[in-house]
């Protein structure tokens, strides 16, 4: 038991500095990333349910690695959080996003709003308002056209704090959506504080609606709440036909999925707009 007790000690502290180094690797690898222009942004459309035209875009973070591998943010998103370097990389997604959203308006592609994730980090740390500020002067974008996304755990984590940053970011003129919805612990009572615009329900429910009875009271309950509270409704990861007409039927405002389109590159989606806008 004892010998069994060493190895196992041994093997542990070995796996811990095999992941701190691939930590540090890729640490350095995102700050060299940065300085190379390797990340892209690709965008999802969201589509308006009554017209089923597309209305907003969400845009989404790639690493285009050695202009090869396309990673996904969840490889890469965690650790830079992890090393505050999400504070760069999240300033130029608002940056990219911004310019891109205008360059799109200019050549008639006419979106009303162009949606931005927001890190927890980014939130809490970084001047985030400065940030907005900044990308959105830069670009000359009107800040209507801006939503920047939240999710509940960035708005509960930081109590009467967060609220006086949303309040803040509203009075410049952008939107705020609440992300992930139903994932995290917000209490619905606490919802009637924030000043969001619009709220996405969480792909697992939407995912489940079919099958699941429970779900669809969730989803209901979530679609009718949040319309009392003058809210917006987001479905995210809508994949079927069924899905959406429930959905619509629930009075579901706005569908983004893989029914409709993945994230596309800045052509792709140019070429998508052009195919279903007429
Ligand atoms: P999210 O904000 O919830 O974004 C939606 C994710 O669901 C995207 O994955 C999107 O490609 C995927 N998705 C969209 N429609 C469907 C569908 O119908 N079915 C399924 N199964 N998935 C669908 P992606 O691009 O891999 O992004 C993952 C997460 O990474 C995002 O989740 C967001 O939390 C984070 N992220 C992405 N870009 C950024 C960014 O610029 N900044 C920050 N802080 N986080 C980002
Ligand atoms: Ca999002
Ligand atoms: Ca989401
Ligand atoms: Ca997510």
């Amino acid at each position: 038991a004892k010998s069994l007790g060493r190895n196992t000690y041994r093997f542990f502290t070995e796996e811990l500095t095999i992941q701190a180094r691939c930590r540090l690797d890729l640490e350095n690898s995102i700050r060299k990333a940065l300085k190379d222009n390797e990340f892209v942004l690709h965008y999802q459309p969201v589509i308006d349910a009554h017209t089923q035209r597309v209305v907003g875009a969400e845009a989404l973070v790639r690493w285009h690695q050695n202009k090869q591998n396309l990673l996904g943010p969840d490889r890469f998103i965690p650790v830079a959080e992890e090393c505050g370097l999400i504070i760069p990389l999240g300033r130029w997604v608002l940056r990219q996003a911004c310019q891109q959203m205008r360059h799109w308006l200019d050549m008639g592609i006419h979106l009303e709003f162009m949606a931005v994730n927001l890190s927890g980090v980014q939130f809490n740390l970084g001047s985030v308002e400065q940030e907005v500020f900044e990308a959105l002067q830069r670009s000359g974008l009107p800040p209507s056209f801006l939503d920047l996304e939240l999710t509940e755990s960035i708005i509960m984590n930081y109590g009467s704090q967060s609220l006086s940053v949303m309040n803040k970011l509203k009075e410049q003129g952008v939107s705020l959506s609440i992300d992930d919805f139903g994932t995290g612990y917000s209490s619905l009572a606490h919802l009637k504080n924030f000043p969001v615009d619009r709220l996405k329900i969480d792909k697992r429910f939407v995912q489940s609606l079919e099958e699941q009875t429970k779900d669809m009271a969730i989803v209901t309950t979530i679609i009718n709440m949040a319309h009392n509270l003058g809210m917006k409704v987001v479905a995210e990861g809508v994949e079927t036909q069924a899905q959406q007409a429930l959905l619509k039927q629930l009075e579901c405002e706005f569908f983004q999925g893989f029914y409709f389109s993945r994230a596309l590159d800045e052509d792709a989606f140019a070429d998508w707009y052009a195919a279903h806008s007429s």
